[in-house]
């Protein structure tokens, strides 16, 4: 069937690196080991603009979609600047969907693999034993949704008073997803100098006021290639015709 919304395919993360090299950004021996054994050759361009501000510990805006690298441009940095071995929740990811979460824990097990970090994925519609008992034994990284993410603050299964840094992924869609409540009150729990980090490909009202309480002068980073990619979504126009109804108007343009 013909595309009619006449989108440009997306360009794959590794035609669409930047030109900056991952040796400018002098990464620890454990890190640079995995990110090669990863594949990666040259960071992404919100991986290069994100790493800085991020490594130095200040609160960031990214206007980033799905695709572009995003969860190795927080990944990265947040490896580098936590502690390893102290077994205690020192970074702390949010995601919009289970998949998400399994999928942002995967990618930072596999960067953090060099360096003694444990990763923890906590997330609904699985029962709570094993996950509980994983967080008692003591992770550094703790990524999941945010319904269960509080079931565990409230149970004191998950403590968050040395936190380090905090992530929202999709931060947007977790809004959407009618989490705002829920993330509000995990970042209510977290110290008042842990890092933000927000990552988003829109900023919607609701977003600005977790911006606005929670972040502390943040840098926004906007990326090119996502305006990019953006300009090249074509708009086209059906003439539906008043005499049928709307899903027989439908019907016509999705079959045509
Ligand atoms: P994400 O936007 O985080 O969902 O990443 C999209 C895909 O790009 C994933 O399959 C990553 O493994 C891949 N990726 C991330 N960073 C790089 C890189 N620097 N070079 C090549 N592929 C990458």
């Amino acid at each position: 069937m013909e595309n009619h919304q006449g989108e440009a395919p997306s360009p794959a993360p590794s035609d669409y690196v930047s030109e900056a090299s991952f040796d400018e950004l002098n990464l620890s021996e454990p890190i640079r080991r995995a990110v090669a054994e990863r594949g990666y050759t040259k960071p992404t361009p919100v991986q290069s603009a994100s790493f800085r501000p991020i490594r130095d510990g200040k609160d960031v805006i990214v206007r980033s979609k799905t695709g572009t690298g995003k969860t190795a441009a927080f990944g990265i940095p947040i490896l580098e600047r936590i502690p390893a071995g102290r077994r205690k929740a020192s970074a702390l990811v949010m995601c919009p969907t289970r998949e998400l979460a399994l999928q942002v824990a995967e990618e930072l097990k596999d960067l953090a693999k060099h360096k003694d970090l444990r990763v923890v994925t906590v997330y609904g519609g699985a029962s709570m034993g094993d996950q509980k008992d994983k967080l008692e034994d003591g992770a550094e990284i703790v990524v999941g949704t945010p319904g269960r993410i509080f079931d565990f603050i409230r149970r004191k299964s998950l403590v968050l008073d040395e936190a380090m840094v905090c992530c929202l992924d999709e931060a947007d869609e977790m809004l959407n997803m009618g989490f705002f409540e829920e993330v509000t009150r995990i970042l209510d729990h977290l110290p008042d100098d842990c890092q933000q980090l927000l990552f988003s490909a829109t900023v919607p009202a609701d977003i600005e006021q977790i911006i606005h309480e929670y972040l502390t002068t943040p840098e926004t980073i906007l990326l090119s290639g996502d305006e990019y990619k953006v300009e090249n979504i074509h708009n086209v126009m059906y003439p539906a015709v008043d005499a049928y109804p709307k899903p027989r108007n439908l019907l016509y343009m999705t079959s045509g």
